[in-house]
Formats: structure tokens, sequence, C-alpha cells
């Protein structure tokens, strides 16, 4: 019922060359397909069109994405981007809420909403991270953390089709340290987003979201999180900036 998805997160890392570079690997390795594997791969804003060139001239079996974007539709709002910039390079996917963008740069719960919003009204399709601190974790209120992310972040959306919204559950403490959750660990989140979807859209459209993991995930571990019944696939940083082992994990989704 869900296609499983992995989708790559560059962060701040490859200049527009190695962009290029790292998107033509990936549509090298991945030219036999990804069979019912959506993939999606989130490079630095500036690199966005001459990945989205990669994508069109080798018809390459991944969409792009885009790693954050303003809820305004134009004006004074220096350094932003818009999403009419991001649907006219030909992204189909945008990142919001990661735990960085709300841990350096204040992002909070409301940005995330309208931006939300916003993405949807351009047929961009939301990738809503959400995940809790270690402090929460070793509180043992890590279910309640991200139940209220979730609540907040999905508040007044209408989804009329469920595969155009994306949940990612990235606790904080895994990311870039090496530290992943273990399968169970995900699946109990994951389960509890699902129910709060099903709570606030209804359980056919809460059946169709898709919920990503993402916290130190790579080829060796991503086969045992997507195991998992509420587990759709991964949001994966370190190792999306390889076209070797982002491949690999595609292949093994
Ligand atoms: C991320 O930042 O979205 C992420 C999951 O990073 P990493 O895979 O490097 O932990």
């Amino acid at each position: 019922m869900r296609n499983r998805m992995i989708a790559g997160n560059w962060k701040m890392n490859k200049t527009y060359v190695e962009g290029v570079e790292l998107a033509q690997g990936l549509a090298d390795q991945l030219a036999d397909g990804t069979g019912d594997v959506d993939v999606v791969v989130c490079p630095p804003t500036v690199d966005l069109k001459g990945v989205s060139e990669v994508i069109e001239q080798s018809e390459a079996p991944f969409a792009l994405g885009a790693q954050n974007v303003y809820f305004e539709e134009s004006g004074a709002f220096t350094g932003e981007t818009a999403p009419n910039m991001l649907e006219a390079v030909g992204a189909t996917y945008c990142i919001i809420g990661h735990s960085e963008r709300r841990g350096y740069f204040g992002e909070t719960d409301e940005d995330i909403n309208k931006k939300a919003k916003v993405l949807m009204a351009h047929g961009i399709v939301p990738i809503s991270c959400c995940g809790e601190p270690l402090e929460v974790r070793e509180a043992g209120t890590h279910v309640d953390f991200v139940v209220n992310q979730i609540k907040a972040d999905t508040e007044g959306l209408e989804i009329s089709d469920p595969s155009k919204y994306v949940v990612a559950y990235e606790p904080i403490w895994a990311i870039g340290t090496g530290k992943t959750a273990t399968a169970d660990d995900a699946q109990e989140v994951c389960g509890a987003i699902r129910k709060t979807l099903s709570e606030v859209f209804g359980q056919q459209t809460a059946d169709g979201i898709r919920v990503l993991y993402g916290g130190s995930a790579k080829p060796e571990n991503v086969a045992g999180f997507l195991e998992k019944e509420d587990v759709d696939g991964a949001l994966v940083g370190g190792a999306s900036l390889k076209a070797d082992s982002f491949s690999a994990m595609v292949k093994a989704a």
C-alpha cells in the first residue's frame, strides 16, 4: 500500500560541481531502476538546478528535494527561498523541520506547519521531520514529545493524497553521531506517529502516509528498520554523500 522511500539529505555538503557529479554517479548506479522504492535526493539550494538537469537528461530514477523553504510567496526576506522557486527548478519534495533547522535556526512547529501548507499549495511534498533530544529520551517521554510535534506540525493541514505528505522520525541523539536507535525504538515512535496521524486525518489517510526513520542509517542497518511495520523508509544524511552507499541502501530497501 505504501511505497518505500529512501531520501538523501546532503546537508551543507557538495559544491555545485561535486553535487552534479554525485547525482550523475547515483543515476549510473541506479540505471536499472529502483523498483517500487521512491528515491529522493536533497542537495543544497545552489545545487538544485544542476541536479535537476542530471535527473532530466539521464532520466535518473530519483526525484529532487530541497532542504528548506520559506513560507511566504515572495518579497523582502533576504536569503530565503520561496516555494515557487523550488517548483521552477523541478523540486518535488522539500525537507522541513529538520532538527538542525529547529536547533540552530530557531525553527518552530508553527513555522513548520506554515511551510507544509505553502509547499502543499505548490504541489511539493513535505518531508516533515520530528524527533526528541537525548534528555527527553532519557526521561522516557519521547513518545509524548514526538506526538506533540506531529499534532502541532499537522494542524489544519488537508491531505487528499497521503503519498504527498511524508514524516521523518529522527531522534536527535542518533543524527550524525553513529548511534542508531534500534529497529524496535524506531517502530515504537513510528507506530505512535501513525496512530496520531490516524486521529488527525483518519485511518485511511494515516495508512497511506510514509513514515521514515533517520539517524545514522547506513547500508548495513537499513533493512532491519524496514522490517518494522510502521517504518516505510529512511532519511539518510552521511551515507547519502557517496553514490555507492546511497544506492546500496536503495537496493536494500
Ligand atoms: C539527517 O540529518 O537527516 C540524518 C539522518 O543524518 P545521518 O544519517 O548522518 O545521521
